[in-house]
């Protein structure tokens, strides 16, 4: 499974199967001053390109200075192991996008006509955005896209440069009926025959592939191996179905070369020697293409916990295949993040500090409280089926009876988030602050702020209280307001927190500026902001969403004779403003004591009466108001990143001395790069 962000509701989705990790991250952001990794005095440019509906992202590897010089190696070797496999993504996703793909770099590295031209500009987009979806359909709809340029001008680049290209492949690129869509699920249709993805030959249908594996597939098997992972079906010369596998000497044989030659240099750099067993395996099972290898494979990956690095690399997520059966190319490698960690297991061994001093009352405090860790990792590098677009949690493998025998690793790709939440924000910050100063705050301390209450939501909100004996779980007490009040006590705590000198003591942050930038953002968001995610005439349902501003409203309301949060507005425009921090501290004190109860005594009438008041109702002409705000901004939709690139420093006998990290000064200059260096199909 993966997790995407489309919009930020994703995250929200996404977070409760990852552990909610994700689910105060506040909504918007402008260019934060970051230094890069190299301590360079350059600030960071989040963003590299942006055409169409997209934009495309630089992200940085925190971390990657304090891995020994064998863990780099390692990592180097691992995202090179993935790059190897890039244009299996194209071609599994469309039988033709190798083709065009190669025939448009041609005509984009050899062209020397005008290149001022709207035309020529129109071509630039056409084959960006085939880079960013790995083909000619779109990442995330499966649409088919459509060039903005005509096919006499196609033919007038293809005269000039030279290049021949076959009138199937330009009908297949003009006509909007060939291939319109990469996976159809419209039941009422064959699901192959209307489906692109070259996972199945043209000729094969839907009913000979279910009855194929219904003959072969036996349901009383306890540990089932996946069954059309890592092979595409076509018909021999009798009408029989046959699978083609992906394995060295078989079908992707030359890519899958040269990922084992990286895997194998992996394996000389190995963690440790069970790390070094999954590699073994791994390339046993390319080398085969056995789905019992596999098998073997991940049951070893899933129990190998104890390392700094590690790594997605094969077959994996079936999305694209619409009968389910054939997996994705893909590969993400992952350093563990030290900081989450490190923040984590502060927090962690304070836990019951935190409790003790906790505004709730003393009879729902936990003698012994335990803190909640969870897993961030930064990624190195990705590639296939997870790059340039991509995904910011993974739960593996897949196979259920895996899953359940031996469990799953779970991570969250913080530096991706944080890319996400660093880039260019669309003005959103700008439009929504008060005031200059507001701004700047949350420049200097928002980023901070952001993983400092995310970590205190985690490891200590959720541990936090206790229910009192005899009362039931609170989900068989609270019943459909169980998380909603969940997340808004995990939530308090955080806020409650982050504006404790105890945080300084830690060593965890310098100052309460950091806490105030937290609440400015947290009000904003909370009352304003989030309600660009809810459809016109909609009210609140999503559990983080109402909990936001539930504790926000009450907050507002509590606080209004004493004017703790102004709301006012100045040119047509509503604002919230916090007057007193100090004060609304106090009262984040008193909501979360009066949540804690509920949740002890299990008390169903408060907590519904507190969500409803609160956190359903959305104030219908502020949320016209923001929506008309929002649009203005004009922000693109979907997101993908360009990787760093690692390049290894050798000494005279070629012995790697170091990895130094550099970035891609344009997308086209990464996407041509990799088609040049790793175009083995
Ligand atoms: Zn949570």
């Amino acid at each position: 499974m993966k997790f995407y962000i489309i919009t930020l509701s994703f995250i929200i989705a996404a977070s409760s199967f990852l552990g909610c990790n994700n689910d105060n991250i506040k909504d918007a952001k402008v260019e934060t001053k970051v230094k890069n990794s190299n301590n360079s005095n350059e600030e960071f440019k989040w963003q590299v390109d942006t055409f169409a509906d997209l934009r495309v992202l630089k992200y940085q590897i925190p971390g990657f200075d304090k891995l020994s010089l064998r863990q780099k190696t390692l990592v180097y070797y691992l995202t090179q192991a993935g790059y190897e496999g890039r244009d299996i993504s194209y071609d599994q996703n469309f039988k033709y996008n190798l083709p065009i793909r190669k025939a448009l770099e041609n005509i984009y590295k050899t062209y020397k006509g005008d290149k001022t031209v709207d035309n020529w500009k129109k071509f630039v987009v056409y084959l960006k955005r085939i880079w960013f979806s790995n083909g000619i359909h779109h990442h995330y709809s499966n649409d088919k896209i459509m060039p903005k340029f005509s096919r006499e001008y196609f033919e007038t680049l293809l005269s000039q440069t030279k290049i021949n290209v076959d009138n199937n492949i330009k009908n297949i690129i003009f006509d909007p009926n060939i291939a319109h869509k990469k996976v159809s699920l419209d039941p009422s249709k064959d699901l192959l025959l209307s489906s692109s993805v070259n996972f199945y030959a043209e000729d094969v249908n839907q009913n000979e592939v279910e009855s194929f594996y219904k003959n072969i597939i036996n349901k009383k098997d306890k540990t089932p191996i996946s069954y059309g992972l890592n092979s595409r079906i076509h018909k021999d010369k009798n009408g029989n179905i046959i699978e083609d596998v992906y394995k060295l000497n078989g079908l992707y044989g030359n890519a899958i070369k040269r990922i084992v030659y990286w895997l194998e240099k992996a394996k000389t750099v190995a963690e440790n020697e069970k790390q070094k067993q999954g590699f073994d395996l791994l390339i046993k099972y390319y080398k085969t293409g056995d789905l019992n290898v596999w098998d073997e494979y991940n049951v070893h990956w899933v129990q190998n916990t104890n390392v700094d690095i590690d790594y997605i690399n094969s077959f994996i997520e079936v999305y694209n295949d619409p009968l389910g059966y054939r997996g994705s190319y893909e590969n993400i490698v992952e350093i563990r993040d030290f900081e989450a960690t490190a923040r984590m297991k502060i927090l962690g061994e304070n836990a019951q500090w935190f409790e003790d001093n906790s505004p709730i009352m003393d009879e729902h405090k936990k003698e012994k409280v335990v803190g909640i860790t969870y897993k961030v990792v930064n990624t190195a590098g990705e590639s296939g089926d997870a790059s340039p677009s991509t995904p910011i949690g993974v739960n593996l493998p897949n196979a259920n009876w895996i899953r359940s025998r031996y469990g799953s690793k779970s991570v969250s790709l913080g530096n991706l988030i944080a890319a996400y939440f660093n880039a260019p924000g669309g003005g959103m910050l700008e439009e929504f602050a008060n005031s200059k100063e507001e701004i700047e705050l949350e420049k200097k301390y928002g980023n901070l702020a952001d993983k400092l209450t995310t970590a205190l939501h985690e490891v200590i909100g959720h541990a936090s209280g206790k229910i009192n004996p005899g009362i039931g779980t609170p989900k068989e007490t609270l019943k459909n307001y169980a998380s909603t009040l969940e997340e808004a006590r995990a939530d308090i705590v955080a806020l409650y927190y982050v504006m404790d000198p105890y945080m300084i003591k830690l060593g965890l942050m310098d100052n309460l500026d950091v806490g105030k930038a937290a609440y400015d953002g947290y009000i904003s968001n909370g009352l304003l902001k989030q309600l660009k995610r809810i459809k016109p005439g909609n009210d609140l349902e999503e559990a983080h969403m109402r909990n936001r501003q539930l504790i926000c409203n009450w907050a507002f309301e509590k606080g209004a004779k004493e004017n703790i949060i102004e709301k006012y507005t100045e040119n047509g425009k509503t604002h919230f403003k916090v007057n007193d921090y100090k004060k609304l501290r106090e009262l984040f004190g008193v909501l979360l004591r009066k949540i804690q109860k509920i949740k002890s005594e299990g008390d169903y009438e408060a907590g519904k009466r507190l969500v409803e008041t609160y956190g359903v109702k959305v104030d219908k002409e502020l949320h016209k108001e923001v929506l008309a705000r929002v649009k203005k901004l004009n922000t693109k939709p979907y997101s993908g990143f360009v990787n760093p690139y690692l390049i290894p420093q050798k000494d005279k006998d070629g012995k790697i001395t170091n990895i130094k990290i550099e970035y891609p000064k344009t997308f086209a200059e990464q996407m041509l790069k990799y088609s040049n260096e790793y175009g083995n199909l």
